[in-house]
């Protein structure tokens, strides 16, 4: 967003609030990021600013997959990473899931819609199947539990016909991600900390105020000595750092009336760019195909595409008996960070170390934000980040 002069003036001023630590965004990351400062130093007073509600953002617009890793085949982390990274970027997605459930989620399951079964990836082609396979037997030698399962067996516990193979990473979860983010919220709320929440206060510009800097909303002006941007596919919107290392990159989902329960667990598809996931209360969910119009897929337009929500219905026709003749009830879109690498970016900004930032989650938010907001809690406090999620990578 851009204000004119004539706005930036009066009153705004006079509503300066000041605190210790102001985060902007209040989707997972910011949320997340917010819990562990709090957590950490009670005594830190801090701010979550978000310019619509929180949530609105992609937190409140993905499918719930709680996933490890990232958004290839495991083969593929290996031959990008190699082993030994690639193993560290599984576990810190493996750790992500231990904190939420430690931390938020437990006692709480059936509120949160969360459900502890694994996911599945499936192929298509032979090809792809024998990715997984590779994947399966690199994963196995590195002690992460995987599962093969060949046509049949897809078909008995998934309910999904045309694939020729696939496998299971059984420590994978899914959640409804809104309330997740609320439960984070309350958990903060609960605590000792000193956190104020601030929705409808769109964030235009940050300047400095002395030694501090100063957060400016239209809803009021910030003063703080330290920002943690978590504004993820935005942040190119406010720092033209993120032009070259955070893509805004729009995903779209559709859902269906609830049909009674046929998969055993949430499923990708595709080289992990379609995927599909029956909710604990009967409604399937379906996104992907941004593939079919990569030129359009882009930006920070809230739209749906004929051509993605068609392939959308094709898919369910082609592998998905169970909701052929099911209501479609929603349709949306969300616009998501993708990093230059595939992994998340945390760290400051190189030519300001009073503004830090997570982000660039690459449609794995629920699977790292949470993680994400205590390393970058942590380095706050001065330890280092690890080398695989630092922005200092690109420099
Ligand atoms: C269709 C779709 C499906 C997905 N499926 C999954 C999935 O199943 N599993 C998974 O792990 N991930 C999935 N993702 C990705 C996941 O949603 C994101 O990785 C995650 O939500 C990122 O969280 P975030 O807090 O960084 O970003 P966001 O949730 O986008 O939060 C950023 C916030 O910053 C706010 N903001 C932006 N600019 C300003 C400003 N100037 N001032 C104040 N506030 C501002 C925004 O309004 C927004 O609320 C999906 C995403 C989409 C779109």
């Amino acid at each position: 967003m851009s204000v004119s002069l004539w706005m930036d003036q009066g009153h705004l001023k006079e509503n300066t609030q000041t605190f210790d630590i102001v985060v902007i965004g209040g989707g997972i990351a910011g949320m997340s990021a917010a819990y562990w400062l709090a957590k950490t130093e009670p005594s830190m007073k801090i701010a979550v600013v978000e310019k619509h509600r929180f949530g609105d953002g992609a937190t409140g617009r993905n499918a719930g997959f709680i996933t490890c890793g990232s958004v290839e085949h495991f083969n593929r982390l290996v031959e990008n990473f190699g082993k030994e990274k690639a193993l560290e970027i599984w576990r810190f997605s493996e750790d992500n899931l231990r904190f939420l459930k430690e931390e938020i989620i437990q006692g709480q399951e059936k509120g949160l819609l969360f459900e502890h079964l694994g996911s599945f990836s499936l192929a298509s082609t032979d090809k792809e199947f024998e990715e997984l396979k590779e994947s399966a037997d690199l994963m196995a030698k590195l002690k992460i539990d995987v599962e093969v399962l060949e046509q049949k067996a897809i078909e008995e516990r998934l309910g999904a016909e045309a694939f020729v193979g696939g496998i299971k990473y059984v420590n994978d979860a899914s959640v409804h991600p809104l309330k997740l983010l609320h439960a984070i919220k309350t958990k903060i709320e609960q605590g000792p900390g000193q956190v104020s929440f601030f929705e409808n206060h769109e964030v235009y510009d940050i300047a400095d105020n002395g030694d501090d800097k100063l957060v400016k909303t239209r809803g009021g002006h910030f003063s703080c000595p330290m920002v943690v941007m978590a504004t993820n596919g935005y942040s190119p919107q406010i720092y033209s750092y993120f032009k070259d290392k955070i893509f805004p990159t729009r995903g779209q989902i559709l859902a269906t009336e609830a049909v009674p329960r046929f998969m055993e667990g949430p499923c990708y598809a595709n080289f992990v760019l379609d995927y599909f996931r029956q909710l604990p209360t009967g409604e399937l969910v379906i996104g992907g195909f941004r593939q079919l119009q990569k030129d359009v897929e882009v930006g920070y337009s809230d739209e749906i595409t004929d051509v993605i929500q068609e392939a959308l219905e094709e898919f369910i026709r082609k592998h998905i008996p169970a909701v052929r003749q099911a209501k479609i009830t929603h349709r949306w879109s969300g616009i998501m960070g993708f990093s230059a690498d595939g992994q998340p970016i945390v760290g400051a900004l190189p030519t300001d170390s009073q503004v830090a930032f997570l982000g660039g989650f690459t449609a794995h938010g629920l699977g790292l934000a949470f993680h994400a907001g205590k390393v970058l809690s942590e380095s706050l406090m001065g330890q280092a980040l690890p080398q695989f999620i630092s922005a200092k990578r690109f420099t």
